[in-house]
Formats: structure tokens, C-alpha cells, sequence
């Protein structure tokens, strides 16, 4: 195993920027700092637009109001708690399972689809109807925040009631009349896999339609590069170590035009009886896998990299990485409990070596 470096947490923050800043590649004529850096809440976590390019104040405004409003929207229509006025949206179709169908924004239409299409992709390790499963730990989680001395888990017989509520066919969707219906009272959706991924592409479109190169998006720490660095070096950024401290990182890599996006166990937890549980659910437990402390995916399409990080999560190493190999374009890292590694050949060839401090 490599070991471990120390960073700041101000870099794991702003995974990219730092990092850069500090390449060899600063003999290059180009700045390591962005020139344009804007920042916006959405999905309950901070998303950063960055502009290498130097694009004028004007059309770095004019660009990153749109990809806001790309994640505003997808924000609005993934919120699972909220409705607001003149939109279907989750929380609307969850309130209304069982009932009759709805008629959905065709955006939201396309991305439940897509969903279905990752469900088949990942053997459904990915399932967006998992939702009365994930609201049992969900609330258990809040409860722990509020009161850790008295920190329970899911009742298993709760879950595996919860769990009959899962099947993907009961997400219904009539593309011809547009509407949506979910077939059980008891099931709900739950987009928390795959759904920041999913917006975070559409904004890349959106900056790719515009011809807009050497932007990064860091949206809620899923990177998406769009194009390359102006001196054609590329970004760097870490993966995070997930067994330690904040403060420390596996490796260091520098990537191009794709995304980057890490699941692990140190995101999202509550402690009971000092046993840790996290928030990515393996179908088949109905508890928090453990196959991995930290899992990350490299490809081009965010929504399939958000997809990917939480699907192989749940998935034997044998399994992911004949996945990963089939669908091509994709590289990994498995981080295990004992802390050893795996990648795939060309997650290696990313690999950026540090010179010893
Ligand atoms: P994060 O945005 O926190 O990095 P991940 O991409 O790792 O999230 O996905 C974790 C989220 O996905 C959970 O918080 C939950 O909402 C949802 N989830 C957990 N397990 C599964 C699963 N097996 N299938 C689909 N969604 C899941
Ligand atoms: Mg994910």
C-alpha cells in the first residue's frame, strides 16, 4: 500500500484547486487558479462551477446562471421532502403511491428511465425503489444526530417488511401519456444513488452545447471536467483515505474531460454501540455493505459514475470489476476494510506520483 499523505481540509473542500496549484505542471504558462469560481447550494451540499479559461466576467455570469438553474431545477424535481408549486416532482409521486397517475415533467420522466436503465445495468444493485428500506435507516440516522446516547438501529423485521416495497416494476411510467405512477402505497423513491450525478451531466451538456472548455464542476464533490486544463495538463485531485482522519488521502490523480465520483463509509453515518453505519444499502442485507470503505469511479457520463460508485459499493470485487470491464471506458478503485487497494489498469495510469517531502 502507498502511504498515506497528510493534506488540509481546505483541500479536501476544494479537492481540485490546491492540487493544481501545486503540480509540476506550474512551469506550464497557464495560472493553476481558476479564473472564475462561483459556488451554490443544492442537493444539501455545496456545488462549485470553476473556469480555467479566463472567459470574460460576462459569459462566466451568463454560463454558470445556467448550469445554477440546470441544478436548481433538478434539485427541485429529486427533492424527496419538499413540493413546490406547478411542479410534480419525488415527493409528490411518493405521496401519492398507490394512487393514480401523474403527469411529470418529460425531464423527470426521462431521468426515472434512466434509472430503470441502471437498475438493469448494475443487476439491480441500484434501485431507486428502495426507498422504504433507505427511509428506515434514513430515520435512524436523524435520531442518532439529535440523541447519539440512544442511537438504535432499523428493527430487521421492519426492514424486511419495508423491503417487499421495493420492486422496480413498481415504477410505473406511460412515456406516451407522460406520467408516472408508483403502484404500492408503501413504496417510494429514492434518488440519493444517482441523482446529483444525473444533473451534475446535464450541466456538462449544457457547457459542452456552448462549447465551453476548461470548466470544472465540483457538485457536491462529484467532478465533472469539462475538457482539459488550458495547457492541456490536466486536474488533480485525491482520493480521500477513507480509514483515516479527514486530513489524509489515498492517492493523487489527474484527469480530463470525465468525472470523478467517490461513495464511502465516512460520508454519510451514525455510530451505535460503536459500530458505524453508513448510509449505501445492500439489497440483499438490508444493512450497510461492507465489502469497501471507499469506492471510485472514473468515466466520462457523471450520472453513470454517480450510478456506478454506489452500485459496485454493493457488489463482490469478482462482480464490479467484470462489470467495469464489460461496459468499457470506466476505471475504478476499491478501497477495502483492511485498507488494501484495487484498480482497474487504467485507473493506474492516472496515478499521479508525488516527489517525497
Ligand atoms: P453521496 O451523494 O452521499 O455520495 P452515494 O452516491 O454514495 O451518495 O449514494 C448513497 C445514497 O444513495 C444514499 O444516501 C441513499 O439515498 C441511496 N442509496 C443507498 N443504497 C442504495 C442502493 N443500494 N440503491 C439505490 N440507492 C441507494
Ligand atoms: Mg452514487
Amino acid at each position: 500500500m502507498r502511504p498515506m499523505k497528510r493534506i488540509s481540509a481546505l483541500f479536501l473542500l476544494l479537492a481540485l484547486l490546491p492540487l493544481a496549484a501545486c503540480s509540476a505542471a506550474e512551469k506550464a504558462p497557464q495560472p493553476a487558479e481558476p479564473k472564475g469560481m462561483v459556488y451554490y447550494t443544492y442537493f444539501d451540499t455545496v456545488s462549485y462551477v470553476y473556469d480555467y479559461t479566463g472567459d470574460s466576467a460576462e459569459r462566466f455570469e451568463d454560463r454558470s446562471a445556467e448550469v445554477s438553474s440546470i441544478l436548481l431545477k433538478y434539485h427541485q424535481l429529486f427533492d424527496i421532502y419538499h413540493e413546490y408549486s406547478g411542479i410534480v416532482n419525488l415527493c409528490t409521486l411518493n405521496k401519492n403511491a398507490g394512487g393514480e397517475p401523474l403527469e411529470a415533467d418529460p425531464e423527470l420522466i426521462a431521468f426515472l428511465l434512466y434509472a430503470k436503465e441502471m437498475y438493469e445495468l448494475t443487476n439491480g444493485e441500484m434501485n431507486v425503489m428502495l426507498g422504504a428500506v433507505l427511509r428506515l435507516w434514513h430515520e435512524c440516522r436523524e435520531a442518532a444526530g439529535e440523541d447519539p446516547e440512544n442511537a438504535s438501529i432499523p428493527d430487521e423485521s421492519a426492514l424486511r417488511e419495508a423491503a417487499r416495497h421495493t420492486d422496480i416494476a413498481l415504477l410505473e411510467i406511460d412515456e406516451e401519456k407522460g406520467t408516472v405512477r408508483i403502484a404500492d402505497p408503501d413504496a417510494s423513491i429514492d434518488v440519493g444513488a444517482l441523482g446529483k450525478g444525473y444533473a451534475t451531466e446535464r450541466a456538462a451538456e449544457y457547457l459542452e452545447s456552448v462549447g465551453a472548455e476548461g470548466y470544472v464542476l465540483n457538485i457536491g464533490g462529484n467532478i465533472r471536467c469539462i475538457g482539459d486544463r488550458p495547457d492541456k495538463s490536466g486536474w488533480a485531485t485525491a482520493i480521500r483515505n477513507p480509514d483515516q482522519a479527514a486530513e489524509s488521502y489515498s492517492c493523487r490523480i489527474r484527469i480530463r474531460d470525465c468525472s470523478c465520483v467517490t461513495s464511502g463509509v465516512y460520508e454519510r453515518y451514525f455510530t451505535v454501540d460503536g459500530v458505524r453505519y453508513h448510509h449505501i444499502i445492500d439489497r440483499d442485507t438490508l444493512f450497510p455493505a461492507d465489502y469497501y470503505l471507499s469506492l471510485t469511479v472514473i468515466t466520462r457520463d457523471s450520472a453513470l459514475a454517480d450510478t456506478l460508485s454506489t452500485a459496485l459499493f454493493c457488489m463482490p470485487w469478482e462482480e464490479g470489476a467484470s462489470l467495469v470491464e464489460s461496459l468499457g471506458g470506466v476505471e475504478a478503485l476499491w478501497i477495502f476494510p483492511d485498507g488494501s487497494e484495487r484498480s482497474t489498469p487504467g485507473f493506474a495510469d492516472l496515478i499521479e506520483e508525488e516527489p517525497e517531502s
